[in-house]
């Protein structure tokens, strides 16, 4: 059992990834904004498509989409929830569901938040979860379609999982992610070398994906909502986690 996973830049900061199961040669693609880069990344190596798996109607993650199905023959894979907006899927995905990368099984979690229907998908055993924008490196994704309550309980689905578990995001923010970050829990070290290791990766023009979920753990503001630490440093030790998880979201709308 091997999955590669191809980290691909697309248009300014959004973030494709290209997954290929060695032991059958099966290929799958995570959302597409852009068809071409797929295209060429899959003809240097010499793969074909077989599936398109979309995390959420957002333009920046589909528009290339149709494009790369017509180009390539792949199965499109998306939420059911989201079938009215996405170009015609093969495939109507909800929470629970199990699908197969060639050997490799995934599964399916609703996230939803960012946006309704918002979907993540999760190879257990290749440690890897492929979340769009909704848990992101440092941050979360804005929420724009779901409710705070709705968001905060999306983010819960990711605490079970392994911290092992490495988490592939939509997009390039963390950085400023971080630098928010830092004004919850200025004192937490944990935080101070998270910066410093990003910068570092920055300045080298590196991606900061994928993170390890021990990481966005330790360090990202979103999932440490419920931390006893941080409901003090916010001056919330009464509040509910989601009641401070949607003060975090907040202040980052406004950061
Ligand atoms: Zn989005
Ligand atoms: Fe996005």
């Amino acid at each position: 059992m091997a999955l590669e996973i191809i980290t691909l830049p697309c248009l300014s900061d959004n973030y494709v990834y290209l997954l290929h199961d060695d032991e059958t040669g099966t290929t799958a693609v995570v959302d597409c904004p852009e068809a071409a880069p797929v295209l060429a990344a899959l003809e240097s190596r010499g793969w074909s498509l077989d599936m398109i798996l979309i995390t959420h109607h957002h333009w920046d993650h589909i528009d290339g989409v149709a494009d790369l199905a017509k180009a390539t023959g792949a199965k499109l894979i998306g939420a059911k929830a989201d079938a009215h907006r996405l170009p015609p899927l093969d495939t109507e995905v909800s929470e629970g569901d199990r699908l197969q990368l060639g050997n490799l099984n995934f599964e399916v979690l609703d996230v939803s938040g960012h946006t309704v229907g918002h979907v993540a998908y999760v190879f257990h055993k290749a440690l890897a979860v492929f979340t769009g924008d909704s848990l992101m490196a440092w941050g979360c994704g804005r929420v724009f379609e779901g409710t705070m309550d709705m968001m905060w309980h999306s983010l819960q689905k990711f605490h079970s999982l392994p911290r092992a578990m490495n988490v592939y995001s939509g997009h390039e923010y963390t950085l400023s992610n971080g630098k928010f970050a830092l004004t919850i829990e200025p004192e937490n070290d944990s935080l101070h070398q998270r910066m410093a290791e990003t910068e570092a990766a920055r300045a080298k023009g590196e991606p900061t994906v994928p993170s390890g979920l021990g990481l966005e753990l330790a360090t990202n503001p979103f999932m440490r909502a419920g931390h006893i630490k941080v409901k003090t440093a916010l001056g919330m030790l009464d509040a509910t986690d989601a009641e401070v998880f949607a003060e975090i979201r907040t202040r980052k709308d406004n950061f």
